[in-house]
């Protein structure tokens, strides 16, 4: 890194942070990429391609791309694991990142290998994808203590600290990303409760490790799929009054591959509304009319029927009566939420939230700048977004703050 240089700091390593961080090397400026979790890519990393007889426009292949320019470039530096824990003074800004130990030696990768299928601690040790999708492991910082008892034995030094370097930026990007919906809260849908009950986003990590869409509870190829729109959004009596924009077309996306898997599956897609596909494709729209059964109710309950089969029932409008049909498998088709660390961020930064917690805009031509000088937003930050719309407002951010460091005018 070279120390004349401009240096801006880009936390957050999901797409719109590795697009900004990106773009902002290529103006020459050193970069330090600060990641909370163990890998980069964000949620968009565990997406699967959505390619039948042809390409479906998804952009999971552009994350992979992006990735790995940035993992090349000579002027990134990345800190994963990594949080910015305090800002002082004004631009130029002076930062505290601490960094969780890594584990990232070929025999502490090794030993976590090993681990990883039977660990007893839920969500204690996390696979994710490297350079070259080499599968890298890392233990969850949040349960080193429990990893201690039953990993004890292994080999792998889990009394290793947490560090802290002070860096200082001239700018900063917030592209801190979104959080999914949490299932969970819709209690009638039985998520965690009912394994054949999944998310979207359960079943591209499924793809992922199996190379297939699968029910999760036997791992076969499901033969009567029901996909249930707008969990989370849209929803009065949570207060989530916004559509989430992507979960009608990852759904349909979704639904078409496992079709083309297996033609015999049967798939019914409960639905309000069908947003932001027949615009986009309306011939991907009307394939997907002819090969989906599309029922216009958003489902009461969910029900477990026998052999981990399921029961969705619906309330019929005109005289509320309920009929039940069954599925083997139930994809819930969470929403976008504002990310987890949205206030705290919002405190440590000095910057304002929207009444629903998304990062407070200034308007609608200007969504990047904000009342802190040299601090930009970008991404699902300031609402949901798909993959190319986060790009592409990563790149007014990255604009913005090459125009506030004046290499661009
Ligand atoms: C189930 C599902 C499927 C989807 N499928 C598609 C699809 O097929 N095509 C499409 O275009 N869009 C899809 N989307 C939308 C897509 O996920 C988003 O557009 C994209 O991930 C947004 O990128 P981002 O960088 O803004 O946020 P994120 O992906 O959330 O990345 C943010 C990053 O910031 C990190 N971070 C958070 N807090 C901190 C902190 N305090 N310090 C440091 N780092 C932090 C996070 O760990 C994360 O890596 C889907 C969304 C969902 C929910
Ligand atoms: S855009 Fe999506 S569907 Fe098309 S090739 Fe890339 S990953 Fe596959
Ligand atoms: S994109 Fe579709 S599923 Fe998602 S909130 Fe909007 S209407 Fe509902």
């Amino acid at each position: 890194m070279n120390s004349e240089r401009r240096t801006v700091m880009v936390i957050g390593g999901g797409i719109a942070g590795l697009t900004a961080a990106r773009d902002l090397a290529d103006y020459d400026l050193n970069i330090h990429l600060v990641e909370k979790e163990l890998f980069l890519g964000g949620h968009a990393i565990t997406y699967n391609c959505k390619a039948t007889d042809e390409c479906r426009q998804c952009d999971a292949c552009t994350v992979e791309k992006i990735l790995k320019y940035v993992l090349e470039h000579p002027n990134i530096t990345v800190h994963l694991g990594s949080q910015v824990v305090d800002i002082s003074g004004g631009a130029p800004y002076t930062l505290t990142v601490e960094q969780a130990p890594l584990f990232a030696s070929d025999e502490e990768q090794s030993i976590l290998a090993q681990n990883y299928a039977s660990c007893p601690v839920p969500d204690g040790i996390r696979k994710g994808t490297s350079a070259n999708h080499i599968p890298f492991y890392a233990v969850n910082p949040a349960k080193i203590s429990e990893l201690k008892e039953s990993m004890g034995s292994s080999g792998l030094n889990l009394d290793q600290q947490f560090s802290r370097q002070t860096l200082n930026a001239d700018s900063v990007i917030l592209a801190s990303g979104f959080a999914p919906f949490n299932a969970e809260v819709k209690t009638t849908y039985g998520y965690g409760r009912l394994p054949n009950v999944a998310t979207g986003l359960d079943m591209e990590v499924l793809k992922k490790e199996t190379g297939h869409y699968v029910r999760p509870s036997d791992q076969r190829a499901p033969q009567k799929v029901a996909f249930i729109q707008c969990v989370g959004s849209r929803n009065e009596q949570l207060g989530h009054l916004w559509c989430s924009h992507v979960c009608c077309p990852y759904a349909l996306r979704m639904a078409e591959v496992m079709k083309s898997q297996n033609p015999e599956t049967q798939i019914s897609v409960y639905y309000m509304d069908i947003q932001n596909i027949g615009k986009e494709s309306p011939l991907f729209y009307n394939q997907c009319k002819q090969d989906l059964e599309f029922i216009r109710t958003i489902p009461v309950d969910i029900y477990a029927g026998d052999d981990d089969r399921l029961l969705v029932s619906t309330m019929n409008d005109d005289d509320g009566s309920l009929t039940s049909q069954e599925h083997d498998l139930v994809v819930l088709s969470v929403g976008i939420m504002p990310g987890r660390d949205n206030r705290a961020l919002a405190q440590l930064l000095d910057l304002d939230l929207n009444q629903d917690d998304f990062f407070h805009v200034q308007n609608e031509l200007d969504t990047t700048t904000t009342q802190r000088p040299g601090v930009f937003l970008a991404g699902t930050t300031i609402g949901p977004k798909s993959i190319s719309e986060s790009i592409a407002h990563a790149g007014l951010a990255v604009r913005e703050a090459a125009k506030y460091l004046g290499v661009s005018k």
